[in-house]
Order: C-alpha cells, then structure tokens, then sequence
C-alpha cells in the first residue's frame, strides 16, 4: 500500500476530467478524491503500486477528447488511510487555469437530438462534458456552474441526477439541461405568433420563404437566408451593407459539401474537427448558390452544424444556408436579445431568440488549407482561448495591443500565450468596446497583470493608443515594428528564435522610415530585425484611397517606377475619366498626399487593375483575392524582374513585370496565364532574394508570414520553390497569416526587449 499526490495543469476543467479520474480509481480500486482549483486538477490516492503505475499511464493516454494536460506532478508518500473515492467541492486559490473553447455537438448528444424516445428529443441545449458552450458562457474561474451564465436555471430531478453520477456523460456538465428546466428557443419578429414549441420549424419556413433569419447563435447572433435564392442573399447584402466580401455558408452535411465543393481529405478533416470552422474550399462550377454569395472567387467558406440548433435548423431547411454574423458591416457581433432586436431590426425579418446568456462574444473561425496545413485566417469560436505553448517561460506577464485590422491582442503568462478571439477593424467605438470587454475577461479569468505593453509602431493606429493609455502606470511600453511581429509570430509557433529570412508579405505596416512597408525581406530574431531586400517603393495616389481604387496603384506604378516605358502604357491612363487623371497626376507631381510604399498587396492591386480584373475595391484585398481566383494554377510562365543591389541589401523592382504583364493582356492572351505568370514571378523574386541574403550572410531557414500568405497558390509555390533551392521553409499553423497573429509576435518582441535574456 502506497500514498500518491498527482497534480495535473492544462485544460483539464470543464472537460469531464474528475469523473475520468474517478473512473480510473475504480476501475484500479483506489482509494482518495479528485478536485478542481483554479488552476489545477488536484487528486490524492491510496492503493498498490501495480495499481498506480496502471492509473498514471491511463491518465495520460486516456484523457477525455477535450482535456490537454501540459504537466503532471507527482508525490509518493506514505497512504493516508481513505476509505473510499469521492470527488470533492473545488478549491478556490490564487493560481489560474485554462478554459476550453466552445466545441461542437458530440455524437451521442446529436443522437439523443434526433432519438424521438429521448427525453431531449429536439431540444436544442443538448450537450454533455464532451460537447457544449464553454468559453461564451464563464465568467469566473473555478468552472462550475453558479459562475456560468447557466446560474439562473436550476436542475430538474432527472438533470440533477446525471449531473451528480460520476458514470454518467454529464457527470458535472455546467451547460446541462433539458426541456423542463433548461433555456428555451422562441421566436420574436413581426410576422406573426406561433407557439414556442415550433419556433426552430416556423423558422425552416421562413428561410424557405426567402426571408432574413436573425439566429442566436454560441458567441453571438447570426443572419440566415436560403443560399441559392438570388434575391434573398442580395437582401441580406443590401440591408447588411456588405458589398463584394464573400458570405459563408453553413450546410447539413457532407453530402451537401460535395454538392458544392471538392473537398480533399485535410479540408474534410478541418469541416469535421471539434472546432467546426468555416473552411475555404474551391467550389464546383456548378454548385447551385446564388452568385451574389462569394461574386469574383472560385471558393466558397462552408461550415456544418455545430449546435443542436444548427442541426435541427439545417436538417428541416435541407440545404445551404447563408450564415454570416449578426452585425451591421464592421461592427461587432451582437449577442444580447435586446442588443440584437435594436440591432438587427432593419436587417431580419424574424427572430430565433433564447435565454441562455452569452458571456463572451464569438465570431466563427475561418480556416484554409495553405501548402499541407490548414491554417486559421480568423481565429475565434473553436480555437480561443486556448493557450498557445511558448517556448520559454515569461517571467513577467505581458499584454500585446495587436495592429488595426482584424484585431486580437495577446496575453503571454508563464509558458502560455493566450491569443484572443478575433475582435475586428479597429475603427469604431463598437469594436473598441469590444477589444476592452475581451481583455478585462481573459485578464480576470487568466489572472494575468500584465507589466509589459506592446503596441505596433504605426502612430495613429487606435491600438497604439489603447496600449499608450492602458491603465497599468507602473507598465514598460514597447513599439514593435509591423513585419517584424508577423515574422516573430510565426516562429514562436515553431519554437525558434535564432535569426531567420523572414519573408513578411502584406497589404500595410508602418516601416522605420516611415514609409508603408508590405513587401519585406528580414533577417530577423525576437530582439532584431535588419532589412535586407523591399520592393521598390511606389506612390500611393491619394494615400489610403489608393487601396479602394487599385487603378490608382497602377498609375502610380506607371509613372514612377515604368516610367522609361510610359508611352506603352498610354491606353491604360487614357481610360482614366480625365478629371481623375488631373488629380492624379498632380498628386504624384507634388507629391501631396502621396505616401511610398513597398507594399506586395499593393502590387497584386496594381496588377490585379491593369488587368480590368478589379479597378475599384469594397475591401482590402478584393483584388488580390480574384487574381489568385482567375490564374491557371498549371501554368508555369514566368516574367522578367530586376533584382538591384542597394546600399544595404537588395530591392526587387517589378517594373519589368508590370510592362510585361500589360503588353501580354493587349496582345489579348488568356488572364489566367496571365494572373499565373505574375504569381509565378513574386515566387521567382522572391526566391532570388532569399538565396542571394544566403550567399552572403548564410542563414538557410525562411519564415513566411503576413497577410500575402492567405493567398494558397503563392503560399504553395514560394514554398516549394524554396525547398527545391535547399531552404528550410517555416509557415504558420495555428496563428493566421494575416494581422490576426501579430499580436503574439509584438508581445514576444517586447518581452525579448525589455526582460529576455
Ligand atoms: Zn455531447
Ligand atoms: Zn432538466
């Protein structure tokens, strides 16, 4: 007989990890008791050696689907002379702990759902310790329920029965519940009454009809229409304001994600993870979803069901439907009732109201398959907060601010880093409200005090100015530059912080001199980054404007950098209406207005309207997103560039490209070959560049980051080009590309900076 203290750290709580450990000290015949505290799942057992050996290997590999266990601590000692094993009432303590994220629907739970002899037969709050709201719905820590929005319905006999089991499935389940004592759906709208029973079957109907559905949904509401009524989905843009962005669809099953999609097996396998994201995926030519849905892409974002309410919904409606978030354009997600019906009113025609409260707000997640991995492009519902392992231990907490669009900040504790969920532009009062709101939970919940503050170096962004402002006086606060922190994000992800080729891609970034940076080639480690290749910068007509009206790039390009070429591009600036000309010209004259940039988005801009692909753009991107869509991805034709030797290091000039890209399009050869051959040529440079830095300073190993990299045929073929030239290619797999990851990368500078070793 021998005495045994196990501790257990991770995402341990919330996740039916007591009632796993006491089935193990049955199964083993132990004796003692499990509990929670904040920060840790505390067990003490009596028993054999044989017995405990056996135990301990079990609680490792047999851990409930959602536990991640990060350390275990064992003691032996003498037995302490239990009778029994009970699990005990949680402990509260100053230590903290992780959270799991909401996780879809488990398969016994969906079954109970559809099963008309179960007594939660249709009832759409079904979830068990494996499946269920999480995250949306604490708000402290230790998880249990009378800290959960679920506090204000209490038990039935049968529910109560199940939650006290430790052998049952919702042994301890805080979200459990069921038709007579749980949340309810009900429907609010001005078409009429219909009794509350039937809510989820009068809103099939509606959507068949044609109308706009307002849903709530797990992190907030969410707008529904049927996906191939034409009409329906233009509504929905209209009243949303949300022109050309591609809307995501949510559909019943894999039978319908064939019927529109080509999946491969890693983007089946993405559809069908306990995250449930939208996944992007080429669509079939001749999927059956009105245009308006995704115009100008060749892909289409599909989701399945993720709660019983999606899944009841879906299996009526029996086909796709848009499921885009309840907001109006640039705003946060609504998640109140009331919230939502001021809200939404102009856009839904109807209402799926319940009474379930949603803590903290939560937008899908969106993911892609990028090379052989897929890669979140909007991190949020499924994926935050839990914590990415960093690879050393902070010995102070820090807090980064992240950039202006697609806001997350980051919080760093000990060995973890807690990313948050996708927060929005930082532009408005609406989304400022909600980076704040986000922030004082994680902090409360993580209990972390942060001492250092990073912020992005641009000195008008609002994020620079919320960390400047952050009510922590005693705080140091860093500036990290823009590309600097995407390179630093994606090689945390991988563990290295020895100097690198950081290859940083992206639309805007504020650079060392002050101009827009966007087509960078670093060598770079957590403290440092030295720039050693840009592209030729080039004026931004008119400055941000530019990014609307990508044929201003193009004029830009024209005379700056084509300028010995000029007159072959006469056709080009004659189709400018002759008051914008004016303008324009006089702009790059004086340069008024006229920011530079080495921007590789702003290139793709350039390209994508010489082409007549895209002259105007309703979002950052847009052009970018449908050359990628038009080019032939067999293709491998190439155009010439300009590799020039400068003071320090290289700048790739594109002039060559641009007027060979122009004079293909008037000799009237096919765009995609076109659109390929462009691709095929950032590659080229690009990879000319790297070896070049390699002939000379030596490093072998590439880091590709930034919000170029969503784009999966340049992301593909960089990457395989550099591997062919011997390169070490790292790319991100669970921090997007994009300005959603660079938060992890300004904290881990700054952190480096100001108490690294
Ligand atoms: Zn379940
Ligand atoms: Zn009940």
């Amino acid at each position: 007989m021998q005495g045994l203290s196990v501790k257990v750290r991770g995402t341990v709580q919330g996740v039916g990890f007591r009632p796993f450990v006491f089935q193990l000290a049955e199964r083993y015949r132990l004796t003692g008791w499990v509990r929670n505290t904040n920060s840790q799942v505390e067990i003490e057992l009596d028993g054999d050696e044989a017995a405990l050996d056996g135990f301990l290997r079990d609680l490792r590999e047999r851990a409930p689907p959602l536990a991640r266990i990060n350390a275990v601590e064992i003691e032996r000692h003498a037995p302490s002379g239990f009778s029994s094993f009970e699990i005990v009432a949680s402990e509260l303590g100053g230590g903290w702990g992780s959270i799991p994220p909401d996780t879809a629907t488990c398969d016994a739970c969906l079954a109970e759902l559809l099963n008309p002899s179960e007594r939660r037969y249709r009832y759409p709050f079904t979830n068990c310790t494996h499946c269920g709201p999480r995250f949306t719905i604490i708000e402290s820590l230790p998880y249990d329920r009378p800290r959960t929005t679920m506090r204000c319905f209490s038990m039935c006999d049968d529910c109560r029965r199940e939650y006290t089991d430790p052998r049952d499935r919702r042994f301890h389940a805080q979200p459990v519940a069921c038709p007579a004592c749980g949340p309810r759906v009900w429907r609010h709208g001005g078409l009429g009454e219909a009794a509350a029973e039937d809510a989820i079957e009068v809103g099939v109907s509606l959507l068949r009809e044609g109308k706009i559905l307002a849903i709530k949904g797990l992190g907030g509401f969410q707008l529904a229409c049927d996906a191939a009524n034409g009409e329906a989905v233009a509504r929905l843009r209209g009243r949303k304001r949300r022109y050309g962005k591609p809307f995501a669809l949510m559909v019943p099953d894999l039978v319908w994600v064939r019927r529109l999609c080509d999946p491969t097996e890693l983007e089946i396998d993405a559809l069908t993870s306990r995250e449930r994201p939208i996944v992007l995926m080429r669509r079939r030519p001749q999927a059956n979803v009105a245009p308006d849905v995704a115009p100008g892409l060749d892909t289409l974002g599909l989701m399945l069901p993720y709660t019983p309410l999606h899944h009841l919904l879906l299996r009526g409606f029996d086909g796709p439907l848009v499921m885009t978030s309840g907001n109006l354009s640039e705003e946060p997600i609504a998640v109140g009732n009331r919230e939502a019906v001021a809200r939404l009113a102009d856009i839904a025609d109807d209402f799926l109201l319940h009474d379930r409260d949603i803590y903290a707000r939560y937008d899908d997640s969106v993911v892609r398959v990028l090379g052989d991995a897929v890669v979140p492009i909007r991190r949020a519902r499924g994926f935050a907060p839990d914590p990415l392992a960093l690879p050393f231990t902070a010995r102070h907490d820090v807090l980064a601010c992240g950039a202006h669009q697609k806001n997350t900040f980051c919080l760093l504790k000990e060995d973890r880093a807690f990313l948050s969920q996708h927060i929005g532009d930082l532009e408005n009062l609406e989304t400022l409200e909600h980076f704040q709101a986000a922030l004082t939970t994680y902090r409360r919940l993580f209990k972390v005090e942060p001492e250092i503050i990073a912020y992005d170096m641009h000195p008008d962004y609002l994020s620079t100015r919320v960390a400047q402002e952050y009510p922590l006086p005693g705080a140091v606060r860093v500036a990290v530059q823009h590309h600097h922190a995407h390179i630093v994000s994606a090689m945390v992800e991988h563990g290295v912080s020895e100097r690198v080729i950081g290859v940083a891609y992206d639309g805007t970034g504020y650079g060392r001199d002050g101009a827009i940076w966007g087509g960078e080639i670093l060598i770079a480690d957590w403290k440092g980054l030295e720039r050693v290749a840009h592209f030729r910068y080039a004026p931004m007509l008119g400055g941000e404007a530019a990014i609307r009206k990508p044929y201003r790039m193009a004029a830009g390009y024209i005379w700056s950098l084509c300028r010995a070429s000029e007159a072959e591009f006469a056709p080009f600036i004659g189709a400018l209406p002759i008051g914008e000309r004016i303008i324009l010209r006089r702009q790059f004259e004086t340069q008024f207005n006229t920011p530079l940039t080495s921007s590789c988005g702003r290139l793709f801009d350039a390209a994508a309207a010489l082409l007549g692909v895209r002259t105007e753009a309703v979002y950052e991107g847009q052009p970018a997103v449908e050359l990628e869509a038009l080019a032939d991805p067999e293709a491998d034709a190439l155009y010439p560039f300009d590799l020039l030797r400068a003071e320090q290091g290289w700048v790739i000039d594109p002039a060559a490209t641009l007027r060979a890209l122009w004079c293909d399009y008037r000799a009237g050869r096919p765009i995609p070959l076109i659109a390929a051959a462009f691709h095929n040529t950032v590659v080229a440079f690009t990879v000319e560049a790297c070896r070049a830095v390699r002939d000379k300073q030596g490093f072998n190993r590439v880091v590709l980051s930034g919000g170029c990299f969503q784009n999966a045929l340049l992301t593909r073929r960089l990457r395989d080009r550099l591997a062919v030239e011997g390169f070490e290619v790292l790319t991100h797999r669970r921090v997007p590309p994009n300005d959603g990851g660079i938060s992890l990368g300004q904290a881990v500078v700054a952190y480096a900076l100001t108490a690294g070793d």
